[in-house]
């Protein structure tokens, strides 16, 4: 056996496999879990896609390398998709990068832009990955608190002047996982004001871009004045085309950091398949009905959701995007790790524990509704009947 690297003994603990460990064991005593703990799309890639797919695959020019740094096509469709949806200019030959999924992204940019010891400013709660993203640079993690007081937006005044003094990069993330919140347009114009001030570079994890409720459609960090100055967006096929497993994503904005995007991934990787980046162009090109009547699906499940919450008497605010609701730990609990573990053993409903989301976590729980909305008011039964409200 051989030990491991220092640099992967400092990554953090995946916090979410002790729970999947605990859930397993209950399904393997035969009883019906329902889990509203995972972050995984329910429904299938369209089918439009899936046949561009197909069809693509059967190009012997796809079965060669891919060119590095993707397809034009890909680069172009993007372009054309930024424009369109959102009126944003993109210069497809130096202002796009495609990646093997947001994620990919987001772990790849700190190592693209930091040194050492570098400060990078975090969501808390926010998506796990970000953390390792830091630690593979070596560099430092400052936390930015999303409270609820503060509609779960960082507020710039309170970071301490060393933290903002250091920081070379930020991580921002709206629709926001966990909290569900969106971003105003006054609090994007707020943070390139403070970015410009500070000379921080903002990445903006798009991932749950596609996903908004009460006819407020998510506002790109890039519909902002001086944005693609200073930082990029990360956007992901896998929440708006439910393309989770195909790893397909891409960065947009400044060039300076997509070109340091595509150096790194020129010495890791050639590029995502061609077949699949032809899907990807074919999916931004296509009409967005499957994209609008995704988006209704989840919004309907949304407010099933948080009426049969209300009525079993748990205090709950509907989220306004992605698909989360972050709810409020009971207080006859000490903690959300023990109101999971109790709603895991007593109702068999799995939440996720706020606190794997990052301190600021601590005192919520994030629900998925990635089911079908008769397994939510199922779910909400079943929390009723141990009567806790
Ligand atoms: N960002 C956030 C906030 C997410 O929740 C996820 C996936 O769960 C991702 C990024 C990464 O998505 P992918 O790597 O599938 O594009």
């Amino acid at each position: 056996t051989f030990k491991q690297s220092q640099l992967l003994e400092t990554l953090p603990k995946q916090f979410f496999a002790s729970l999947v460990e605990k859930v397993n064991k209950i399904v393997a005593q035969g009883h019906d879990v329902i889990n509203l703990g995972q972050g995984n799309p329910d429904q299938p890639t369209p089918d439009h896609i899936v046949k561009a797919m197909q069809k693509a695959v059967e190009n012997p020019q796809f079965h060669k390398y891919s060119p590095f740094r993707g397809q034009t096509f890909l680069k172009e469709a993007i372009a054309t998709f930024y424009k369109r949806e959102y009126g944003v200019e993109i210069e497809p030959s130096t202002e796009v990068a495609i990646l093997f999924g947001g994620k990919a992204g987001l772990v790849e940019v700190p190592q693209c832009l930091l040194n050492p010891g570098d400060v990078v400013l975090v969501p808390d709660p926010g998506y796990p990955d970000y953390w390792s993203g830091v630690e593979l640079a070596r560099a430092k993690m400052e936390v930015m608190p999303l409270i609820r007081e503060n509609h779960f937006l960082p507020d710039y005044k309170s970071l301490s002047k060393e933290a903002v003094e250091n920081a070379k990069l930020m991580i921002l993330n709206y629709p926001n996982n966990p909290t569900g919140a969106t971003a105003t347009e006054e609090f994007f114009k707020e943070t390139v004001e403070f970015a410009e001030g500070n000379d921080i570079c903002v990445v903006h994890d798009f991932a749950y871009g596609a996903i908004g409720f009460d006819g407020k459609r998510p506002m790109s960090f890039l519909q902002t004045k001086g944005a693609k100055e200073i930082g990029i967006e990360i956007y992901t096929f896998s929440k708006s085309y439910n393309m989770a497993g195909w790893r397909i994503g891409f960065a947009v904005g400044n060039p300076s950091v997509i070109e340091a995007l595509n150096l790194l991934q020129d010495h890791m990787y050639v590029s995502v398949f061609s077949a699949i980046q032809e899907a990807a162009a074919h999916a931004l090109l296509s009409p967005q009905t499957c994209v609008a009547e995704l988006n209704a699906l989840y919004e309907s499940r949304r407010n099933t959701l948080i009426q049969a919450f209300r009525e079993i008497g748990w205090d709950v605010t509907a989220p306004s995007g992605s698909f989360f609701a972050w709810l409020p730990v009971p207080s006859q609990f000490e903690s959300s790790q023990d109101f999971s573990d109790y709603l895991l053993e007593n109702a068999h409903v799995v939440v996720a524990p706020g606190i794997g989301f990052g301190d600021y976590g601590e005192g919520y729980v994030r629900v998925g509704f990635l089911t079908s909305e008769e397994r939510l008011v199922e779910a909400a039964n079943r929390i009723k009947a141990l009567n806790l409200f």
